[in-house]
């Protein structure tokens, strides 16, 4: 899981996971791992938001109990808070979550 945090292939921690933003590739270009079974759907999405919202709840009370910010500026530190916690998370838990399907062989078998 750890290896799939950081975008590493989870099998030999070298090559990468990742094509894109969040599109993983087909294979491992060091270990020729295959990937594309690995399917993890919404999961990633729904922990993401799940985490976000733990996240930001203890930061925003703390931010408005020592700063007391107007109502505007708070909306704004609320938005700007959630793409950045969103964006720098849904990464890291989505390649989690590969890591964790490799690690059980949790393969799509195409139900
Ligand atoms: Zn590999």
């Amino acid at each position: 899981m750890g290896r799939g945090a950081i975008g590493r292939c989870p099998n030999c921690g070298t090559g990468k996971l990742f094509t894109g933003y969040l599109t993983v590739g087909d294979r491992c270009s060091d270990c020729d791992e295959s990937f594309k079974e690995y399917k993890t759907a919404d999961m990633p999405a729904l922990l993401t938001m799940l985490l976000v919202g733990v996240l930001l709840v203890p930061i925003l009370w703390a931010g408005f109990a020592v700063f007391r910010p107007e109502p505007l500026v708070l909306f704004s530190y609320i938005i700007v808070l959630t793409v950045i916690l969103t964006l720098v998370l849904l990464r890291l838990v989505k390649g989690a979550h590969v890591g964790y399907f490799w690690a059980i062989e949790e393969r799509d078998r195409g139900a």
